[in-house]
Parts: structure tokens; sequence; C-alpha cells
């Protein structure tokens, strides 16, 4: 069988299973990986949100804080020059905006708690001089600034940095903090994703490698048992063939077959797988499409059939096939042939040999019970004449008691193939027993039976039998009348014979 082909078929079919298994696993890990990110990003977006809110407090705080320091050098530089009244006014104010501060200042500690990012951390830069923080963390900001527009950009929340654009100018240190925190959940948020994104892909790698050497074994089992089977269905001494039909019980091609079959029908394997059904079967085309849609109906089934050779010989086969209807995919028929001429042609031996009598060849009594009752029936319908002779060897045991016995039996033979030259295909020859013969001769009257027997008698009569033996017969000729059956029919033309025999043998008498 046709090992490449085969493989091909099945790697074909591999192909869609290779690709349902790897998109359940990539669905799978997008639902992991897309759960994970979302997770990670919801938190990180309240975070990016709090945050936000603690930049814009602060920095309206660092404004406040701006403020008081301006207006209390102003007031230092201004009361070195200026009256003590102006000093105090001033220093009122300065006081009042202390004291506002010192609010913020709490509603900034009381928001640091609530953001959770650590006053330990933050809290030393609110103490610190406002210009030095300015002047420090300014380009370290405006870097974060410029990293946390791609994070704003990802993650679809405020973007930080034109919210501190626009409340001020000046950042404080909670907004870089509070930035710098984003920047590290970002980063975090990056590695987290990173790893979901290694996993997943190691995942794939590994179900399609698992998947690959699976497919593999298991392609080398199904290799073995292929070959194995393959030496099976080669050997069978039948001939084998497998077909493909449609759903209306219509073979198709052939689709396997073994050596027996190509040996005996002489195709080659190629030739072969292109013919069908109807073009090896010798029957007209109706005939073996009709076997093959009873032979759907009953899924299985043993039918004679003749099968056409290569070179134009015609085979008996019986044939066994059964269907194989495969869901998706067209029925299969398998088809075992037996090779049955030598069968046939023992049967046929044995039927001859049930009729025959085997010293003489002419018919046995066997033959006559067979046909004796058709042909008085279709000579009546049919309205032809039929005719019997009844004939016997006049003094044969004079012959057997000269010549002994083996000799009367090559006279009987001999007597027998002069008789049987003389007679139509159509008539029958039966010995009735002993050296007594009938002869049942359709389509002839009377008048030709009479004309017959006389013949024979006078053939008989000249005719030198073995070691110049001369031997007569005496004959009973009668023809079937309309209200005859067998028995009065063969009992005339016995009754006619004994009549031959009286009146002197070597005769014949007509019982009409
Ligand atoms: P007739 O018919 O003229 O009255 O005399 P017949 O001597 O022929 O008498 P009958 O027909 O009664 O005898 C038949 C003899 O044929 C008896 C038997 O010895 C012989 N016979 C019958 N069958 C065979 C046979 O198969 N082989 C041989 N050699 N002889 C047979
Ligand atoms: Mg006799
Ligand atoms: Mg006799």
């Amino acid at each position: 069988m046709d090992n490449k082909h085969k493989n091909k078929a099945f790697l074909i079919k591999l192909i869609p299973k290779v690709i349902s298994i790897g998109l359940l696993v990539l669905i799978l890990y997008v639902i992991i990986a897309a759960s994970i990110y979302m997770i990670l990003q919801i938190e990180s977006g309240f975070y990016i949100k709090r945050s936000t809110n603690l930049a814009l407090y602060t920095t309206k705080l660092s404004t406040n804080l701006n403020k008081l320091i301006m207006q209390s050098s102003f007031i230092i530089k201004y009361s070195r020059l200026n009256d003590q009244k102006r000093l105090k006014a001033t220093l009122d104010t300065a006081k009042s905006l202390i004291i506002s501060t010192n609010a913020d200042f709490k509603n900034v500690k009381h928001y640091i708690k609530d953001t959770r990012i650590g006053s330990k951390t933050i809290l030393p830069y609110i103490n610190k001089s406002y210009f030095n923080y300015v002047n420090l963390i300014r380009p370290i900001m405006l870097r974060l600034i410029k990293y946390h527009k791609l994070i704003a950009k990802k993650i679809f929340f405020m973007p930080i940095e034109l919210a501190l654009y626009k409340e001020s100018p000046i950042f404080s240190p909670f907004a870089i903090k509070a930035i710098e925190k984003t920047i590290n959940r970002e980063k975090i948020l990056r590695f987290y994703f990173d790893i979901v994104y290694l996993i997943g892909s190691l995942l794939i790698f590994i179900s399609i490698l698992f998947f690959i050497i699976y497919s593999n074994k298991k392609n080398e089992e199904i290799k073995r048992l292929y070959t194995r089977f393959n030496l099976i269905f080669d050997n069978i001494y039948d001939l084998a063939y497998v077909t493909e039909f449609t759903y209306d019980a219509v073979p198709k091609h052939f689709i396997e077959v073994n050596d027996m079959a190509l040996k005996t029908l002489g195709y080659s394997k190629d030739e072969f797988l292109k013919l069908n059904h109807l073009s090896i079967i010798n029957a007209n085309k109706e005939d073996i499409l009709k076997m093959m849609r009873l032979l759907f109906k009953n899924e299985s089934m043993t039918y004679p059939a003749e099968i056409k050779t290569k070179d134009g010989r015609i085979i008996p086969f019986e044939v066994t096939s059964r269907i194989y209807k495969i869901k998706g995919e067209s029925p299969i028929g398998v088809c075992i042939a037996r090779d049955v001429t030598e069968r046939i042609k023992m049967e046929e031996e044995l039927k001859r040999l049930s009729v025959e009598d085997s010293l003489t060849g002419a018919y046995n009594r066997n033959k006559y019970k067979e046909i004796i009752g058709k042909e008085i029936k279709k000579a009546k319908r049919y309205r032809y004449p039929l005719s019997a002779v009844m004939f016997d060897i006049d003094f044969f045991k004079e012959i057997n008691d000269r010549y002994g016995h083996i000799t009367g039996d090559d006279v009987l033979k001999d007597l027998a193939s002069l008789i049987m030259k003389n007679i139509r295909e159509e008539d029958y020859f039966i010995r009735w027993g002993g050296e007594e013969f009938l002869i049942i001769t359709p389509y002839t009257s009377i008048e030709s039976a009479r004309m017959l027997v006389e013949k024979l008698r006078s053939q008989v009569e000249s005719h030198n039998f073995v070691e110049n033996i001369k031997i007569t017969s005496s004959f009973g000729v009668t023809m079937l009348r309309k209200e005859d059956n067998e028995v009065f029919f063969i009992k005339r033309a016995d009754d006619a014979l004994y009549r031959a025999k009286s009146n002197g043998r070597n005769r014949c008498v007509i019982l009409d």
C-alpha cells in the first residue's frame, strides 16, 4: 500500500488539531494575562489618581509656602528700613499665612497617611527650604515628567504632569515622590507583565513541543500497525480491495487493493486505483448499481460476481462485501473476492456425476426424474409432440456368457456412443437399467420417432461391436397423449418394447 500517500494524509489531518490546540492555549493565555494585567492596571490607576491628587495638593501647599517665604523675606528686608508698626503688621500677615500653611500642612500629613506613601520619606522634604528642593529636584522632575508621559498614555488616567503644570509651575516634593512611586509602580507592572508574557510564551512553546513529540510517537505507532496490516492484507489468498462510495451507493474508484488482486487481475496498483466496480464487474451497469444499493441496505453481503481481468478473461468470484459508514467521510466498502473457478468446475462435475451413468455416459434415473415432469408439462403447454423410445439388447445374457462381463460392458459402452451419435442434443438418452435404455425426444411426432428408431435399429444391427460382436435390439415407441402422466407414458413405451420382444426381437413396435 501507498505509505507516502497515507502519511501525507495523516499529517494533513493533524493540522487542524495542532491549530485548534495552539489556539486554545493562546486564548487561555490571553485570558489569564489580560486578567492579571487588568488587576494591576486598576490598582495602578487608583494609585495614580491618588498621587495626582496628592501632587495637586502639595503644589498648592508649596505655593503658599512660597508666598510665605517671599513675604517673610520682604518683611524682614522692609523692617530694617521702616518703622516698628509696619513691621508688626507684616508679621501678623506672616503669622496668619503660617497658620493657614500649618492647616495645609496637617492636611498633607493626613493625605500622606492616607495614600500610604510613608511619612518618613516625604516629611523631611517639607521641612527643607523651598529653594533647595526646587533647584535640586527640578531637573529630575522634568525627566520624570518625560517618562511619565509614556505611562500616562498607556494608563488612561489623568496625566499628572498636566495637572502639575496647570496648578503650579513649581513642583512640590510630594508630587515628585508621588510620581516616582507611580513610575516604580509602572516598572513593577511592566515586570509582572513581562513575566506573564514569558510564562505564556513558554506555555505555548511547551504545548507545541509536547504535541509534536506526542503526534510523532503516534505516527510511528500508526506506521508500525500499517506495515503489519499490509503484511496481512497482501498475503491473503483471496482478492481484497477497498472502494469509496457516494452516499447513494454509487461506487467511486478503489482506494486500496492487495497484491493477490493485482496478480490475479493483471493490473498495476496505479491502474487498479483508477478503476471502480462498474469497470471490473462483468454485468450491466444497472444490475451492478442495484446490487450495490442492496449491499448498502444490508451493510454486509456475499454475492457471485464475474470479474474481468486486464487481458479480457472473465473469472467467477464469490465476493463478500461490507460497508462502513464513517461520519463525515465517504462510505467505504471492503470486498474480499474468492476465485470460485475450481469450485464451479467441481460443482459441475459433481452435478454431472450425479445424473450420469458412469459406464455408458448416458443419463441415469436421477436425470430422468429431474426432466420428465418438466418435459411433459412443456410439451403440453406449447403443444408440441413428445415421444419416448424404450429399447433393450436382445439375448445379452448370451454375450456375457460367451465373452465375459467385461466385454459385455464394452459392448454397452459402444452401443451408448453409437446411439448418442444418432440423436439430437435436445434428446435425453437414459440408461433405464441393465442393458435397457430410454430416449425422451421432444418436438418429435410418432412418425419421426418411428424413423429415428428404424435408423437406430439398423445401425445397431450392422455395427461391429468390440471383438466383432454383433447384436440386435428391440424397440418400443410411443407418443405423449393429452391425458398422459409420466407413468402411463413410459409404461406404454415399455409395453411396446415387450411386444417387440415377443414378436421376435430386432424390431420396433409403435403404441400410438
Ligand atoms: P432378452 O432381453 O432378449 O429377453 O434377453 P436378455 O438375455 O437380454 O435378457 P435380459 O434383458 O433379461 O437380461 C439382461 C442381461 O444383461 C442380464 C445381465 O447379465 C446383463 N447385464 C445387465 N446389466 C449389465 C451390465 O452392466 N454389464 C454387463 N456385462 N451385463 C449386464
Ligand atoms: Mg435384453
Ligand atoms: Mg433387459
